[in-house]
Parts: C-alpha cells; sequence; structure tokens
C-alpha cells in the first residue's frame, strides 16, 4: 500500500460527484484517477438543466475553485416557475421566486464541462469500465476493468450512479421503480421554432398536474427546452400498451391518450418534439440507504442514494464529492477520512431522500388533490 499522505485513489464515474472529488483532490495537489465507461466527454447527450443550490452544489464549486466561472455562465431568472392549470391552460397562483441568486439554472453539460476543464490532463480514462472490486485483505482493492485488467488501488469511491458496479461490494440494496415514468421530449430554437411555447415556459419551468399525471417544461440554453411528460404507470406500461418505444408516432398517441382532455397549448408538447422521446422510468434506492464501513470502499451521489430528480441529486453528488475531498486532505489515514465523510454524508441522505419522495408526490399525485 502507498503512504496514508499518498494513496492510490480511483474514482470510479465520471459524473458531477465523481468530478467535484478529483476536482478537489487536485486542488490541493492530491494524486486521483477517474475511470469512466464512456468513451469521451461528448459521448452522451448530457440532460437538461440543474439548479445548483449555495448551500449544497455551490458549496462543492467553492472549494473546487469554480463558482466565479459558475456564476457566468448560470442563469438565475431559469428559477422562474408558473403553474397552469391542465383543462384550462390558464395560470394559477405560485409562490415561488421569480430571480434566485440563491440557486440559478445551468445545462448539465456545461456544469460537467467545467469541472472536467478544471482536472488536469489524463486525469480521466475514458472508455474505461469498471465491472467491479474485490478486496486484497490489507485495505486496499483489485479494480476489475471491463477489458479484463485489473488496477490495485488504496482506495475506491464508486461514483458511478444509480446502477453502481462498486456499491454490491457494501450494500445489497438495488434501485426499485417508483411507480412514475418521465418521457422526456426536446425543443430547439423555441424563440424562433416555438414561439407559443416559449412564451408559456417564460424563463424558467412550467408545471401542469392532475390525478397521476403531470407536464413539466424547462428553459435550457440556446433557446431550448426540455419537457417531462410525467405519469404514474408500471414500468413496463408500454409492453401493457404495445407500444413500441422506438415508434415516435405510436409514443405520441398513446401518450396524448393519456393526457386526453388537457388543454391544446399544453398538449404541444406532446405533439411538436423536435427529438425522439426518451423512456425515463425512476428508480430509487431504499431510503435511507446505509451500509457497514468497509475499508478503503465508499460511495458517492447517485450510487449512495438515488432518489427522485426533484432537484436535489447533482447537488448532493457534488458536495458528497466536495466533502470526500476534505476528510481525505484533513485526516492522517484513508480509513478515518471514510468514517469522516460517512458520518456526514449518511444521516444527510437519508433525510433528503424521504424530502424527495414527498416531493414527487406532489409533482405527480396519485389522486387529484
Ligand atoms: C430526468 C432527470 C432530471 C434531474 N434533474 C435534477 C435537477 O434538476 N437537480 C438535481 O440536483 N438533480 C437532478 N437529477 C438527478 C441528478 O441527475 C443525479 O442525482 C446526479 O447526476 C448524480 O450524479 P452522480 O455523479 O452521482 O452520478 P451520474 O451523474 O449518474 O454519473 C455517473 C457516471 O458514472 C459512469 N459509470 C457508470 N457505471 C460505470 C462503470 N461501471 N464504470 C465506469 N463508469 C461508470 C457513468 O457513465 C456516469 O458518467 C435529475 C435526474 C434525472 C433522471
Amino acid at each position: 500500500m502507498n503512504s496514508a499522505r499518498d494513496p492510490r485513489i480511483a474514482v470510479v464515474g465520471a459524473g458531477l460527484g465523481g468530478l467535484a472529488l478529483a476536482g478537489v483532490l487536485q486542488r490541493h495537489g492530491r494524486s486521483v484517477t477517474v475511470f469512466e465507461r464512456e468513451a469521451s466527454a461528448d459521448a452522451r447527450s448530457q440532460g437538461g438543466t440543474l439548479d445548483i443550490h449555495a448551500g449544497t452544489g455551490q458549496l462543492a464549486l467553492r472549494a473546487a475553485g469554480l463558482l466565479d466561472r459558475f456564476r457566468t455562465l448560470a442563469r438565475p431568472e431559469g428559477q422562474e416557475w408558473r403553474v397552469l392549470d391542465p383543462i384550462t391552460g390558464t395560470a394559477l397562483p405560485f409562490p415561488g421566486p421569480v430571480h434566485d441568486e440563491e440557486s440559478p439554472e445551468i445545462d448539465r453539460g456545461q456544469l460537467r464541462g467545467l469541472l472536467l476543464e478544471s482536472l488536469s490532463a489524463g486525469t480521466v480514462r475514458w472508455g474505461c469500465a469498471v465491472n467491479g472490486a474485490t478486496p486484497l485483505g490489507d485495505g486496499s482493492w483489485r479494480l476489475l476493468l471491463g477489458d479484463g485488467t485489473t488496477e490495485d488501488v488504496d482506495l475506491v469511491v464508486g461514483a458511478d450512479g444509480a446502477w453502481s458496479r462498486v456499491r454490491p461490494a457494501l450494500s445489497a440494496a438495488t434501485p426499485a421503480y417508483t411507480g412514475v415514468t418521465f418521457v422526456e421530449a426536446g425543443f430547439d430554437d423555441c424563440d424562433l421554432r416555438h414561439p407559443a411555447l416559449a412564451r408559456m415556459v417564460g424563463n424558467g419551468s412550467l408545471l401542469a398536474k392532475s390525478a397521476g399525471r403531470a407536464l413539466f417544461a424547462q428553459r435550457n440554453s440556446n433557446g431550448n427546452i426540455r419537457a417531462y411528460i410525467a405519469f404514474r404507470a408500471p414500468e413496463n406500461w408500454h409492453l401493457a400498451a404495445d407500444v413500441d418505444l422506438a415508434d415516435e408516432a405510436a409514443v405520441r398517441t398513446h401518450l396524448l391518450k393519456m393526457f386526453d382532455g388537457w388543454d391544446e397549448s399544453l398538449l404541444y408538447l406532446l405533439r411538436h418534439n423536435d427529438r425522439a422521446f426518451i423512456n425515463r422510468p425512476l428508480f430509487v434506492l431504499p431510503a435511507p440507504h446505509t451500509w457497514e464501513h468497509v475499508p478503503g470502499i465508499t460511495l458517492l451521489g447517485d450510487a449512495a442514494h438515488l432518489m427522485p430528480p426533484v432537484g436535489l441529486g447533482a447537488n448532493l453528488a457534488m458536495l458528497d464529492g466536495a466533502d470526500l475531498a476534505h476528510a481525505l486532505i484533513a485526516e492522517s489515514t484513508v480509513d478515518d477520512a471514510l468514517r469522516a465523510y460517512e458520518d456526514i454524508m449518511l444521516p444527510r441522505s437519508a433525510k433528503a431522500a424521504l424530502d424527495c419522495a414527498g416531493a414527487l408526490d406532489i409533482l405527480v399525485p396519485s389522486t387529484s388533490a
């Protein structure tokens, strides 16, 4: 094993949490390698917009030395909310903020780009999937890589998201379906190409909901809008309805039936998307999700506490990364650092997961309120 001051640290996953950890460690002169299964930073669209909160995500960005650059890209006006009646399409009262410096929006791709650019060249090993980790008996671990090779390290951090390949070394928990599915729809260059939709969504987010159904749309950068068509249904709703997810027209027809009776202005979100629908059944880990401490290995972000996507997951993933980095810098052994980090992260995420479960019930209520 290497010295406690210079442990071999492997972060599995170059998502927001893993990159925040790597960024803060490097800022303090520590070595770290990030193993990422995707071939490059651009291999996949990074999805919609995230609001980054002052008390969580922004603390992590400050720790990584990126808060000022974040502020040049973030959109405080993105906190505007409009809630519409689903049947009439008219505005309902919503007491939300209009311009909020506390939790401005940023595109996920921009945020990930900021974190990646802050790392020294070669920190991320792209196209390097990790299939699992086995203990070597002295507190160190052997990573099993997708190409059949192995890597021995002093600390493994599973930052590999919902379906973590590191998590089984700590916990038998697996994600369970929430009963809610989001179907994502994308609209490009909306001020010019979809002006009525652009006006309806405004600078921030739009929500309309009834029992078991919700439409949710958010303005992203460059005039793009991303919408989530949300409903309560079995995970395999499309099989039961004999709908081929690759058949755009069949998905649209089925969704229009589900939202029958809703105002035409809202149904625009189902009729005129520019990009293919993406089916996103929502999964969560049990809350609280916890484990007995094991030397030399831990989890952060969705791998540790996958929760409904109601605005906390990315923030907590980055805060976990920053907290773990600070613990590794402050403590004299890896084991002390892991214990200090888990003592903070586990109770914090247990509370957040319960809050998020309640928020999903409000966003997509099972009965009309
Ligand atoms: C539709 C939707 C909307 C959301 N909106 C918000 C929001 O507004 N605000 C918010 O805070 N959160 C939001 N979230 C939640 C947020 O996206 C997640 O909580 C956050 O991305 C978790 O970050 P992470 O770093 O833990 O994991 P991820 O972002 O999932 O990153 C994991 C990384 O690990 C890599 N990986 C996976 N397996 C392996 C492997 N075996 N080997 C190597 N690499 C691997 C992946 O390719 C990925 O790069 C949303 C989620 C969804 C689905």
